[in-house]
């Protein structure tokens, strides 16, 4: 029964065996990336009977797909753009994974928006969620319900009283969006792919115009080797143009990037359970409930910096709070903040031939005989995007390939999910647990649940919390490494758990144990733990350091002065 099954670990010895695997196989394709594009064009592949790779330089999603706004939606501001089309394929995607791919990773949330105007604003923002709920908005979830100021204010205290006249209910979809990328991958290598992170392409190899290899670097032992297939998908998001450089062909599209920035408060700061919709001069601003804490944002600024490690500043701050105070009753502070991150939009821009689908945000090019890039879009579509990719791949595949099937392929842990959700109280019984820890589990393993536990049964301290972080379990951290592909400590500190985001010492506090606890699976001597730990924390002050300053210029500096888990190898001097 899926309830009991074990899946395919992602771990030490695993990755030692895909490198050398790399070497020697040749593969159908070879996807570069691992964040949610990488990940769904990954799945979408094995799926279809493909022999896949994933080549991933840093962790999954370690890129833009660890530092988004965590909803599936539908985007309320395309319906203002009138782009029914884009909104109604993100409301059937976020349906599909509420439903039946991913329950457990994806959840309903109830939303407000605020009225603020009198007379016209109601009826126009009704007929917007009326169509938004015709379109699918509406399907396992309430349609809009609609409130007066008093009704509000009884849903969300916190608000100002003269902030708003009244608002309307509507619900979309909250998903730890790390999290996600990674099962979809595992997911993935549940059907054959084989993933690794570490692993750089820093080259390509041709045969005559086409794309035939790609030397690869481990970024953690600095050894090469070249990787062979019939078709490489550049699925590199922002990165996008640097891998068309490498491999010196003329992109059809362009990569852009702007920057969002979030910032993490208790959830004390504001009384109330529900999300908030709130919109502004440059963007939207979301206040999303993320466990004990609230996650808010975002901003819209250009960024032509270092992609790898975004900074936010001040000056992001302060917008984020200038927005956020002047609809809230108690007034949010530095003081009140407890994390704080940065990511990149990769904003597609470029011409629109007949081979490039730009018409629903995300676009797909054969860019040369062997080589398919992939991005823009948004998180939502993930899996709209990789079955596209594969569909613009086929050409470069020499056998038939199948149509794509991942609408009925549940993500590890989806299958038993509801069954075991409605068993919280027996299994905390069971397992030796609280129900609170049960449900915190269920979200985040679904049914895999019995295999995080599994190491408990011979080492009871594994149900002991993290020191510094009460709301986990050391048995999560021995997962990160033993099955879900950490190959650092910020791996686990940062997106296999949310440590970084969620506690004011920004996982700093939890180092010592978990460095010790996952230390053999890992390999790492004394030397190796303590430099794990010192990278980490460099980063963290680094960024503390890069919040205080007011321009990009000087964050940057500050971030791009600290050594990286996994330092990029510097390929401009080959081009
Ligand atoms: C602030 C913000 C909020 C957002 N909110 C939402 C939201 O709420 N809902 C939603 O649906 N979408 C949202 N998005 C959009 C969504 O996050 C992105 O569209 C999506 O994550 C992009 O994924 P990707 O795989 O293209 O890029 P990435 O996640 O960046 O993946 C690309 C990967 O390629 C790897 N790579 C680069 N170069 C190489 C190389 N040479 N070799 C090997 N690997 C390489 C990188 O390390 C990286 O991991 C948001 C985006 C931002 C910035």
């Amino acid at each position: 029964m899926a309830i009991s099954a074990t899946s395919t670990s992602l771990n030490k010895e695993q990755r030692e065996q895909a490198w050398e695997d790399f070497g020697k196989e040749h593969y159908d394709m070879v996807i570069i990336g691992g964040g949610s594009v990488g990940a769904g064009t990954a799945l979408d592949a094995a799926t279809r009977g493909l022999k896949v790779a994933v080549l991933e330089t840093r962790d999954f999603a370690g890129g833009t797909s660890s530092r988004s706004s965590k909803m599936f939606h539908g985007g309320l501001r395309y319906l203002a753009m009138l782009d029914f089309r884009l909104v109604a394929e993100g409301l059937r995607e976020r349906e599909l994974s509420m439903s039946g791919l991913a329950p457990h990773l994806v959840k309903p949330l109830k939303f407000i928006f605020p009225l603020e105007h009198r007379i016209w604003q109601r009826p126009f923002m009704a007929s917007g969620f009326m169509l938004y709920d015709l379109m699918g908005g509406a399907k396992s979830v309430p349609m809009q319900k609609h409130y007066t100021r008093k009704g509000m204010l009884k849903l969300s205290p916190g608000l100002k009283e003269d902030a708003l006249v009244g608002g309307v209910r509507y619900f979309d979809t909250l998903v730890d969006d790390a999290r996600h990328t990674m099962t979809v991958l595992r997911t993935a290598a549940e059907f054959g792919a084989t993933i690794r992170p570490s692993t750089q392409v820093v080259d390509f190899e041709k045969d005559r115009d086409r794309i035939t290899g790609a030397k690869i670097v481990d970024t953690d032992s600095g050894r090469t080797t070249t990787i062979h297939g019939s078709v490489f998908v550049n699925a590199t998001g922002i990165w996008n143009d640097e891998i068309e450089k490498l491999a010196s062909v003329e992109g059809k599209f362009h990569v852009h990037t702007s920057k969002g920035v979030h910032i993490v408060v208790p959830k004390s700061v504001l009384p109330g359970d529900v999300a908030l919709t709130f919109v502004t001069e440059k963007s939207v601003l979301f206040v999303i409930p993320w466990g004990e804490y609230w996650i808010i944002g975002t901003t819209d600024t250009d960024w032509t910096m270092n992609l790898a490690n975004p900074a936010p500043t001040r000056a992001d701050i302060d917008y984020i709070l200038e927005h956020i105070n002047a609809k809230v009753k108690r007034q949010i502070t530095y003081d009140d903040i407890v994390g704080v991150y940065a990511g990149l939009r990769p904003l597609v821009a470029g011409s629109s031939d007949s081979t490039t689908n730009l018409s629903r945000n995300h676009a797909v090019a054969r860019v040369a005989p062997g080589l398919v890039s992939v991005a823009g879009g948004k998180y939502t579509t993930y899996r709209v995007i990789g079955a596209d990719t594969v569909d613009a791949a086929k050409e470069d595949i020499p056998f038939d390939v199948p149509d794509s099937v991942t609408t009925d392929v549940p993500l590890l842990g989806a299958d038993g999910y509801h069954a075991l959700a409605n068993q919280i109280p027996q299994l905390a019984k069971r397992l030796g647990i609280s129900e609170k820890t049960v449900e915190h589990l269920l979200n985040r393993y679904g049914s895999l649940i019995y295999e995080v536990l599994a190491p408990a049964d011979k080492d009871k301290s594994l149900l002991e919390p993290i020191p510094g972080a009460p709301a986990y379990l050391m048995a999560e951290a021995l997962y990160a490494a033993t099955h879900e592909g950490a190959a650092h400590l910020e791996d686990i500190l940062h997106r296999r758990m949310r440590l970084a985001m969620e506690y004011d010492h920004r996982g700093v506090e939890c180092a010592e144990a978990v460095s010790k606890l996952v230390a053999d699976t890992m390999g790492w001597d004394e030397k190796a733990r303590k430099e794990e730990i010192k990278v980490f924390t460099d980063r963290v002050e680094a960024q503390k350091k890069a919040e205080k300053e007011l321009t990009d210029e000087s964050a940057n500096k500050i971030e791009a002065n600290v050594e990286d888990t996994r330092p990029d190898v510097d390929t401009s001097q080959d081009r």
